[in-house]
């Protein structure tokens, strides 16, 4: 369960991503007057089993039941986790297409809806769903090479807004708009592709919101469905509200861009 909008006095649209046909989207009627009829299969994230009926020539399908079968309720009542859940509702409902099949995606979903209410931090969470959900559709940047120019990227390397990750000559020629990729940040990018989510938790400040990695993982989404996504702002307001704001988690000193690598001051 994605999401459900109002539709008229007693109807409701719903949103699902199916294991087998993508998104779909229908109208449950007089749910929003019976939501008893419908138990928690109404709570975003809740797993349930759905029958439809197609209508030919409409977007909207008839949802006919709708049965609640495993539900994430009980973490989504801390702030941060439901203001993460909303980002993955949001960015799955953006990147599925609507009737197509996209198995992985739903099976992506759920291995990190396990992963959150079993411990793993939000922010982690987040960022590797968003890595996950670029690998899966053919757009996650290359890590090794330069994507400017081609070479091998060494040690110190740069977060392009509209290149991915770059090397510090083609990072110069981007000027203010590059950012350094931290050590950590990189290491994340390697472990998120080889290790289970449940081997991830270290990575709690490389995940931080405002971070080279997220210019890096949601911007290439954003970029790709060409709008930003709302659901990131209730997330920082969620995690500022809890004092881990990415504000408190400065970045070394000994990080920051110097000499001739430097294609811009990171900090003024
Ligand atoms: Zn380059």
């Amino acid at each position: 369960m994605l999401g459900t909008h109002q539709l008229g006095e007693t109807d409701l649209i719903v949103t699902l991503l199916t294991a087998r046909t993508g998104t779909v989207r229908g109208v449950a009627r007089a749910a929003r007057r019976s939501r008893k009829r419908f138990g928690g299969a109404l709570e975003p994230m809740t797993r349930v089993a759905a029958e439809w009926s197609e209508r030919s020539g409409r977007d909207l399908h008839r949802i006919d039941t709708l049965e609640a079968r495993r539900s994430f309720a009980g973490m989504q009542a801390e702030p941060v986790h439901q203001a993460a859940c909303a980002i993955l509702c949001e960015v799955a409902g953006a990147m599925v297409r609507e009737g197509e099949s996209d198995h992985a995606m739903f099976r992506l979903l759920a291995a990190v809806l396990e992963a959150l209410e079993a411990g793993m931090p939000p922010e982690v969470a987040v960022r590797y769903f968003e890595l996950w959900t670029l690998k899966l559709h053919g757009l996650l940047p290359e890590i090794r090479r330069c994507n400017g120019c081609g070479v091998d990227l060494g040690e110190r390397c740069w977060v392009s807004a509209d290149e991915g990750l770059v090397c510090p000559g083609c990072a110069r020629s981007e000027g203010r708009s590059a950012r350094l990729l931290h050590k950590g940040e990189r290491a994340f990018l390697v472990d998120a592709i080889r290790r289970p989510p449940a081997e991830l938790a270290d990575h709690r400040e490389a995940s931080r919101p405002g971070g080279a990695l997220e210019l890096l993982l949601r911007g290439t989404l954003q970029a790709f469905v060409e709008r930003g996504f709302r659901s990131y702002r209730h997330f920082d307001a969620a995690l500022r509200a809890l004092g881990t704001s990415p504000n408190n988690l400065g970045t070394s000193p000994n990080n920051q861009p110097t000499g001739d690598d430097a294609p811009a001051e990171e900090t003024p």
